[in-house]
């Protein structure tokens, strides 16, 4: 039988969503819908796995899964041997204490001697050791956000990403514990069959996520710019000049990364740069 690798994604919420489109931009296709609880790619020996998001670290572990797709958060809290290949730049978020709005916080040593409610004991408990404070730690599974307000504890450490559900709730954010977002974590022991398939996955989500990061561009200029506009857009590997009609102009085409898109373009204009054009790559293989 031929070797399937086991990616086991969440059943549903905040990550699935994402997860699977993810798999699917790398050229996965899967027949049947996500209420099984598994679904074979039909081009590519994956199997996925719908799982809750608190148990797949445990099921990695146990080579139920090869390899699975959970927030940082949820791979920290679990400690299970496992290995982080690869963090995904969804599902970013924080893990935040917070206090009643009313309290005055004067830094994490208020801290101590309280009662902290929280779904990751695990990490609160080792934020609280490296302030040196002792607190105590209440763990509980969901709505851990209401625990101050009935009286179970006197601040929480949870998940916000926007900060309105403490807001609505009364509480105020006072200590950043950690940074979050979806990783894929592997079994730290993957067979080699399983790590090659592995790596092939993770080659093709590298050329997805460097397509999304980056544009290609067209533009007009005078010659005498293309010196500059080149050492400044150098794309790949370097840009790729066609000489216009209109004598003394070229068209130059390259990729240029997102993140300093517009400060490019300012200067582009600035040097003679015309009829810039800007589309979306869908893969992008260096
Ligand atoms: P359950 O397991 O009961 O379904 P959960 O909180 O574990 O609840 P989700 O709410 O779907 O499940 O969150 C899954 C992961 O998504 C979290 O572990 C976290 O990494 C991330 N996450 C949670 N809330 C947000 C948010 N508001 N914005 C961005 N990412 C989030
Ligand atoms: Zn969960």
């Amino acid at each position: 039988m031929k070797t399937l690798l086991r990616i086991a994604i969440q059943k549903s919420g905040r990550l699935q969503e994402e997860s699977l489109a993810l798999l699917k931009e790398t050229g996965l296709s899967f027949s049947n819908g996500k209420d099984q609880l598994k679904a074979q790619a039909s081009n590519f020996p994956v199997e996925v796995l719908f799982l809750r998001d608190d148990d797949i670290p445990q099921y990695v572990e146990d080579h139920v899964a090869d390899v699975g797709i959970v927030g940082e958060n949820v791979f920290i809290e679990k400690q299970k041997k496992n290995t982080l290949v690869r963090r995904l730049g969804f599902a970013k978020c924080r893990l935040s204490i917070a206090v009643p709005r009313s309290e005055n916080y004067g830094g994490a040593k208020s801290l101590e001697g309280k009662n902290i409610a929280t779904s990751y004991p695990v990490i609160v408990q080792s934020f609280l050791k490296k302030n040196n404070i002792t607190a105590g730690i209440h763990e509980i599974s969901g709505s851990v956000e209401i625990a101050p307000g009935i009286g179970l504890a006197d601040a929480i450490c949870d998940i916000v990403s926007t900060g309105s559900t403490l807001l609505s709730n009364g509480l105020k954010e006072v200590e950043v514990v950690m940074q979050s977002e979806a990783v894929i974590i592997s079994n730290s022991k993957l067979e080699k069959v399983k790590q090659d398939i592995l790596d092939n996955l993770l080659f093709r989500i590298e050329a997805v996520k460097s397509a999304k990061n980056n544009k290609y561009i067209l533009l007009n200029c005078p010659n005498e710019a293309i010196p500059k506009i080149t050492s400044m857009i150098p794309g790949m590997n370097s840009p790729t000049i066609m000489p216009l009609a209109k004598s003394g102009w070229s068209s130059l085409h390259s990729v240029v990364n997102e993140d300093d898109f517009w400060e490019k373009i300012d200067l582009l204009k600035s040097f003679g740069a015309q009829g810039i054009l800007v589309i979306p790559i869908e893969k992008m293989i260096a």
